[in-house]
């Protein structure tokens, strides 16, 4: 029987960060950039209630949460739409921006459900090219047509760890056409304790060329649980609220994420936890000849070009012993570099005395 025959994509499907390694039952994985510290335990105490009702459908509108956010970030309450996953806001402003042949400009190395998303609904994708693994305002402008409709910048960027400035941030937006969406996503803006940093938020709220997107998944420990938001202008969150799906967000993840934003305790222990560990980490691997960025999210992209060792060589040793980097070869087609996700104390325990052993 034939199957009926449907659409041809021409499109890499995302390989997720690993977590599984065959015989291994313990591994330690650091791979897909997840909290360090889990979930706040206000949000694991929430969501573990008898009474939560989960027979019915959820609020469609996730209120609650929408109110929560509005408090926490002082923002406009309108202007905030939830999804499951900041993934999913991806996919409906693709879908609510992109014509097949509409052009969107990506950084080169940056994070890849942007042109995932684009491709699926006809969109090219531009890439501008980077100086030294970090978004270069010029090229972005240079990529500029007629038919470009969105750039997606992540800021600081995943893989590559770096980050615009404040200054250059202002000037992406003063210099790019207002009639281009500018998408900042700040994905990993609460860990961002550098001066010379401020989110797409902070600079943004009030801007309608600009859409913000945020995330539960990292600092706040709720990946499984899929949650995330945008922010952006009435008319377009208006617009989005027509094509989302109906129960996108579950309720255990509108609750959980209330939550979190109330456990002011739980964000600066993550914080601090990732500043102390992501500076050590670095000077460790410094001492083998391991450079990365200088440190900004949760992760560090490490360079093994002035290393004895290769990233596969290195990849596939503490593989055997448990211990899961992400290969930035799948997908990014970054040669050479691993990035390594800041871990809980023990699991970046565990990572350093694997290395001192590879090593000696
Ligand atoms: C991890 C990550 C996200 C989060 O995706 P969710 O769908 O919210 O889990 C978004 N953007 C970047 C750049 C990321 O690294």
């Amino acid at each position: 029987m034939n199957t009926p025959k449907f659409k041809k994509f021409n499109i890499e499907a995302y390989k997720p960060g690993k977590s599984k390694i065959n015989k291994i039952k313990k591994v330690i994985k650091l791979s897909a950039n997840e909290s360090a510290l889990g979930m706040s335990p206000l949000a694991k105490k929430a969501i573990s209630q008898k009474n939560l009702v989960l027979d019915k459908y959820p609020d469609g509108k996730s209120t609650n949460l929408k109110m929560a956010i509005s408090k926490a970030y002082k923002c406009n309450f309108d202007k905030i739409i939830c999804g499951a996953g900041s993934d999913e806001v991806i996919q409906m402003l693709c879908q609510l921006y992109l014509h097949p042949n509409d052009e969107v400009i990506v950084p080169q190395y940056s994070f890849l459900m942007y042109r995932i998303y684009a491709k699926i609904v006809g969109a090219k994708v531009v890439f501008a090219k980077e100086n030294n693994f970090k978004v270069s305002i010029e090229e972005i402008l240079k990529k500029v047509s007629k038919k470009t409709k969105i750039v997606f910048i992540a800021n600081p960027n995943n893989p590559t760890g770096t980050y615009l400035t404040k200054k250059e941030t202002l000037e992406l937006r003063r210099k790019l056409n207002r009639n281009i969406l500018l998408v900042i996503d700040d994905a990993y803006s609460e860990y961002m304790k550098n001066d010379d940093y401020s989110s797409g938020l902070e600079l943004f709220k009030n801007k309608d060329n600009v859409f913000i997107l945020r995330t539960f998944s990292k600092m706040f420990g709720l990946a499984s649980l899929r949650i995330g938001w945008g922010y952006g202008s009435k008319q377009i969150i208006r617009a989005l609220n027509v094509i989302k799906p109906p129960f996108n967000v579950n309720g255990l993840a509108q609750v959980a994420a209330a939550e979190s934003l109330k456990d002011k305790q739980f964000i600066q222990k993550s914080i601090r936890h990732n500043l102390n560990y992501a500076n050590r980490l670095k000077k460790f691997l410094e001492k083998y000849n391991i450079f990365s960025n200088a440190v900004s999210a949760n992760f560090l992209l490490l360079n093994f070009d002035d290393c004895k060792y290769s990233a596969n060589f290195l990849y596939q040793k503490l593989k055997n012993k448990g211990i899961i980097l992400r290969s930035t070869e799948d997908g990014y087609h970054v040669k050479n570099k691993l990035r390594l996700t800041i871990g809980s104390s023990r699991e970046n325990l565990i990572f350093m005395n694997a290395v001192r052993k590879i090593f000696n």
